[in-house]
């Protein structure tokens, strides 16, 4: 399956409601969601007839445009989420937060999950000291993530830091600003996760 290449904003049009894809577009006044509150095409502010499948559906869309899967790769997370002990809902949640792009997302190394994905595949991450370039890769409480040393110079790299130094980061997760790493102290609680999603939906979309 081809990555979608369109505008990222249509996604949040067509969903309705913010994905936060774009960094710190997302928080400024910029947001297309705000500025044109309906969904995109000819037939955008027609309200489209609400079916129990619908709302399923778009609510699986939701999530798996947020942490920015293919439809395989996501529905292998779920698969996985199924044979973990537990409620699925969550599990799925966790494993989707374990992944090494949304880490060093969630730790303030990139402003989007896309540019944190581009980080990893292009190798400016380590993982426990050794370059890490698989954005699935699953991390572990007490996994070092950093930033390798020769990228630690890039401008952009630096703006991150510097943001993330002020903004702070997710309770599971602890940031070193300065030696540019961070460290996974736990599995991340569902309040932890603010991702405003039901995830119950999703599992029963996949599981009808
Ligand atoms: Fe979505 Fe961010 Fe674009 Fe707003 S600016 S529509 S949240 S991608």
């Amino acid at each position: 399956m081809s990555r979608y290449t369109g505008p990222l904003c249509r996604l949040c049009r067509a969903e309705g409601t913010k994905l936060f894809l774009k960094g710190d577009r997302c928080y400024s006044e910029k947001c297309a969601v705000g500025r044109r509150n309906h969904r995109p095409g000819q037939h955008g502010s027609r309200r489209p007839k609400e079916t129990e499948y619908g709302v399923r559906l778009r609510e699986k869309q939701k999530m798996r445009r947020i942490y920015g899967m293919h439809e395989a790769a996501f529905r292998r997370f779920y698969s996985m989420a199924t044979r973990m002990p537990g409620q699925t809902g969550h599990a799925f949640f966790q494993l989707l937060e374990r992944r090494l792009d949304n880490v060093v997302f969630r730790l303030g190394f990139a402003s989007s999950r896309r540019q944190a994905r581009q980080l990893v595949r292009h190798g400016h991450i380590t993982l426990n000291g050794k370059r890490a370039n698989i954005p699935s890769a699953l991390v572990r409480p007490g996994d070092i993530v950093a930033i390798a040393e020769k990228s630690r110079d890039i401008a952009w790299v630096r703006d991150n830091l510097e943001v993330a130094r002020t903004r702070g980061v997710p309770a599971w997760l602890e940031l070193n600003a300065d030696r540019a790493e961070g460290r996974v102290l736990s599995l991340p609680t569902r309040e932890q996760i603010d991702v405003l999603v039901n995830e119950q939906l999703v599992v029963e979309f996949y599981a009808r």
